[in-house]
């Protein structure tokens, strides 16, 4: 079932989650927007998902970016679901400011949701207001463009809608709505809340839903379900590693916001960390560090544990055999995180394929030992070794560091190895979205100019090509870094 979104366009919403999942999905539909205006438009997304960027920039355009032109025979829903949220069990989360207007096959054939955020309120808004900010919607719009071109699986921002409605927070802000694209909505919030409710035939039929679009070749396993908890752990594990990687801190790791499919999801208080301390917690919420750095591998670990127990019943019918089964999976994800982090470390450093395994062990752990006691710049760090890699200028890595003598004896070992400075440049960004740049752009957007917004996600659609003259966004904060705080749920 589906319906063409506009006449120049081939696409086509769908409304299979809601037609499998009703139980999940509440009817719902957009608050109006008084003054729609298009801040912000991924034009490669747009046609990937098959519909018109020239399209898309009109009045009608527009509004389905909004929410209020619904096509004929599209269905839009809140999503339900529940979660854990900083430890505690939340029963009933669900789209409190979002809908998902329905799925598209994309040009490369895979199903992907088309969902708003900021969309107004829906049954599931509690006492929040339903409504989103203009500075949030674009640092989700920015931050996870950036992951993508970095190439870290995520949800994707198609654009950013300013409604015209004013915002209340702190201070009076301009509204706006998030379009954006995933390869699902599904959490591992979605599954706790189907097991929550007693039905296992809704339950088995999620998990039949997440199989088919994300992990298929479960569907073969002996036991599905339990192959599906794999395959979700499997991606996770991979996924953090990555984040790990790069230096992004989510900063809310909640069971509602880890997806089925292993993409980044829900851009918050996310933030890249710059001086390297596994201790670092941006959110202004996260007092207890939760959600620290360092943290999130055993973070997810634990909410895949959250997983394992809500489909406890699709595992086995015996409890304790099932409880065993998925006890057993879950203990595979320390090794798959660690083989994937051990992996990409080795990227970073460039070392050769040849390179015994104990000879580069030592290599990371020495690097990451300098790169905490010197509190020196992540991003920067791995960057500039690719130049001493060369035998090029080691000053500026070497000036990272307040006192040289153990760098340039890690330098001497590693370099010893034949460390591959083209490599290392393919996984070393040399530009990853700096908080106080983002603050930036984000600020003259909120008051009327997008150049500084358009000119930064322009700088991170290509991070790992070094650009003259862009010195600026390859730089840490000249202020005080430590003092950075980001904000929750605004
Ligand atoms: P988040 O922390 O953004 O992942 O959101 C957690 C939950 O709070 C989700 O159920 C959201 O839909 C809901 N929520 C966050 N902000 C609002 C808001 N302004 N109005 C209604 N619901 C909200
Ligand atoms: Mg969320």
């Amino acid at each position: 079932m589906g319906v063409s979104l506009a006449p120049p366009s081939t696409a086509v919403l769908g409304d299979r989650f809601a037609r499998e999942l009703p139980e999940l999905a509440v009817p719902w539909q957009a608050e109006d927007a008084p003054d729609p205006r298009l801040l912000a438009l991924d034009e490669h997304l747009a046609a990937e998902l098959g519909l018109d960027p020239a399209w898309l920039r009109t009045p009608d355009g527009v509004r389905l970016l909004v929410g209020t032109h619904v096509p004929e025979g599209a269905h839009p829903v809140a999503q339900a679901y529940a979660g854990h949220q900083f430890g505690g069990y939340s029963p009933r989360l669900g789209d409190g400011r979002a809908l998902l207007l329905g799925e598209v096959v994309d040009a490369h054939g895979r199903l992907r949701d088309l969902h708003l955020k900021g969309s107004g309120r829906t049954p599931f808004a509690r006492a929040g207001d339903g409504l989103a900010a203009v500075g949030p919607m674009l640092r989700e719009h920015v931050v996870s463009t950036a992951m993508h071109a970095l190439g870290i699986p995520t949800t994707r921002s198609l654009a950013v809608v300013a409604t015209g409605r004013p915002v209340r927070r702190e201070s009076v802000l301009p509204g706006a709505v998030l379009a954006r694209a995933a390869s699902s909505h599904l959490r591992v919030g979605t599954v706790q809340y189907a097991r929550a409710t007693g039905d296992v035939d809704l339950l088995r039929r999620l998990a039949d839903h997440a199989i088919a679009r994300h992990h298929p070749a479960a569907a073969q396993a002996e036991r599905p379900h339990l192959a599906l908890f794999e395959a979700v752990l499997d991606a996770q594990a991979r996924l953090v590693a990555q984040w790990m990687h790069v230096g992004f801190i989510h900063g809310v790791m909640n069971t509602d916001n880890t997806t089925l499919s292993g993409e980044t999801i829900d851009y918050g208080p996310c933030a890249f960390m710059d001086a390297f301390d596994p201790a670092t917690v941006f959110s202004s919420i996260d007092t207890g560090g939760r959600y620290a750095y360092g943290n999130q591998p055993v973070v997810m670990e634990w909410n895949l544990a959250r997983l394992a127990e809500a489909l406890l019943p699709l595992i086995d019918d015996d409890q304790e055999q099932a409880i065993a089964l998925a006890v057993e999976r879950l203990g595979t994800f320390r090794p798959r995180y660690s083989a994937a982090w051990t992996a990409g470390a080795r990227a970073k450093l460039g070392l050769p394929e040849s390179t015994p395994p104990v000879a580069a062990k030592a290599l990371v752990d020495d690097a990451y030992a300098l790169l905490e006691q010197g509190r020196a710049d992540h991003t920067s760090f791995f960057r500039h070794l690719g130049s001493v890699a060369r035998g090029g200028d080691a000053e500026p890595a070497r000036g990272l560091f307040p006192e040289a003598a153990a760098f340039d004896a890690w330098v001497a070992r590693w370099r010893a190895l034949g460390p591959d400075a083209a490599a290392m440049d393919r996984v070393n960004p040399v530009y990853v979205p700096r908080n106080h740049l983002v603050e930036e752009a984000l600020a003259a957007a909120t008051a009327g100019d997008l150049a500084p917004l358009e000119q930064l996600v322009d700088v991170l659609t290509a991070p790992y090509d070094e650009r003259p003259g862009l010195e600026r966004y390859a730089t840490p904060d000249p202020g005080d870094p430590s003092a950075y705080r980001t904000f929750c749920g605004t």
